[in-house]
């Protein structure tokens, strides 16, 4: 198969996103993404065993080294970085150092926030491992930890040099991973991209069957809409906060249920639903649309309802606490056709409380 290679079009720091089977073992791209003569490969226990060497075969001659952080969503706080500034200490990195990140959102969000801050800026490379990282937070250049008040609530905006994506790490990559990433795709589709959402539909069998050129399809697909999106407004003054349909829901579930229990895709999933639910009850959008929604969701085995533990009360003072509010306006992104996503403080707040009153169950 083809190697893909986008651009993300941002004037002097424009970046490839390059996407393909068995990139890992072409040191081409990481060498070139590599300004200096030093790297430091950040990735975690589960993904480290797996693919670290690749990546470190092609630093050969170059002072690198390794930072292995423990797995999890819920690591990913300020303490975790203490680690990686240590090393990038101790190893005397300078300025011109870059720094790797090699795993899935949560490795690449929290090296992104080191890079962004380590030396007041360093290059970093993203190498995703995950379909969500491939399709979504390896593009964009938001970096960040979280709070235990909310989540991405530190963070930074910084851009890496390059991604590189090997369709082929997704081999070893749970199910419920996958369609965790899926729900992301999915986004894409409902935002500005009938027909990728409609492409979704004839072919969603073949992506959970890992089809290497479904993959590869959705992937570059995904990253081609991301890439636009981030190009129009990198530091989302308007259209970039579209990308948030369903977060602002999918938020206040995984933080109301303690980061961890939903996967970040999953509760997108849902929230996306909730977000539909409410165009429907506030007349924008049509039930048979809903209705396609949460069969393509069943389909990839996503959850479709949120969890009874979140009272309605609960889930909206969660929600209050969401980036997306300004001014104590809470503005969500909601849809008035598949392919038309919209973010908006003006609607009528009864529809959100029938929403939340009533699950789309
Ligand atoms: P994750 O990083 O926790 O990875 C999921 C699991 O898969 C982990 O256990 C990981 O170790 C494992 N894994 C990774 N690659 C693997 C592979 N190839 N084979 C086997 N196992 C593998 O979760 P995620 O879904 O990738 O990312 C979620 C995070 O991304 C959240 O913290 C979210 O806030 C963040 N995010 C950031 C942005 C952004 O723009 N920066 C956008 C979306 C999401
Ligand atoms: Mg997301």
């Amino acid at each position: 198969m083809r190697m893909i290679s986008l651009n993300v079009d941002l004037g002097e720091r424009t970046y490839p996103i390059l996407i393909g089977p068995n990139l890992l073992d072409d040191p081409e791209p990481l060498r070139r993404a590599i300004g200096g003569v030093s790297a430091v490969v950040v990735s975690n226990e589960t993904v480290a065993p797996l693919y670290l060497e690749r990546v470190q075969a092609h630093l050969a001659g170059l002072r690198h080294e390794a930072v292995v952080l423990p797995d999890g969503e819920a690591y990913k706080t300020l303490d975790i970085l203490d680690p990686i500034y240590s090393a990038l200490l101790k190893g005397r990195h300078d300025r011109h150092t870059t720094l790797i990140a090699l795993g899935g959102g949560v490795i690449g969000d929290i090296t992104g926030f080191a890079a962004a801050t380590y030396q007041r800026g360093v290059n970093f490379v993203q190498i995703p491992t995950t379909l969500l990282a491939q399709v979504d937070s390896s593009v964009g250049g938001k970096t960040g930890v979280n709070h235990p008040f909310g989540k991405n609530m530190i963070g930074a905006f910084h851009q890496p040099r390059a991604v590189i994506i090997d369709t082929r790490t997704l081999d070893t990559l749970p199910d419920r991973e996958l369609s965790a990433g899926i729900a992301e795709v999915i986004k894409y589709g409902l935002i500005n991209d009938a027909p990728f959402f409609e492409w979704l539909e004839r072919h969603m069998d073949d992506l959970l069957a890992r089809e290497p050129a479904a993959l590869s399809h959705a992937i570059e697909r995904s990253c081609l809409n991301k890439a636009r999106i981030v190009a129009a407004d990198e530091r989302e003054a308007g259209a970039r906060a579209l990308l948030n349909l369903g977060h602002t829901f999918g938020h206040a579930i995984e933080t109301g249920m303690g980061y961890g229990q939903w996967l970040h895709g999953e509760a997108v999933a849902c929230g996306m639903l909730m977000a539909a639910t409410m165009s429907a009850e506030l007349g924008w959008l049509p039930h048979t649309e809903v209705a396609r929604l949460r069969t393509l969701l069943l389909r990839t085995h996503l959850p479709v309802t949120p969890p009874a533990e979140l009272a309605p009360e609960r889930f909206r003072a969660l929600m209050a606490v969401d980036k997306k509010v300004i001014d104590g306006a809470l503005r969500l992104v909601l849809l008035r056709a598949i392919g038309q996503a919209l973010v908006t403080a003006d609607f009528d707040p009864a529809a959100l409380e029938r929403t939340l009153a009533t699950p789309a169950a």
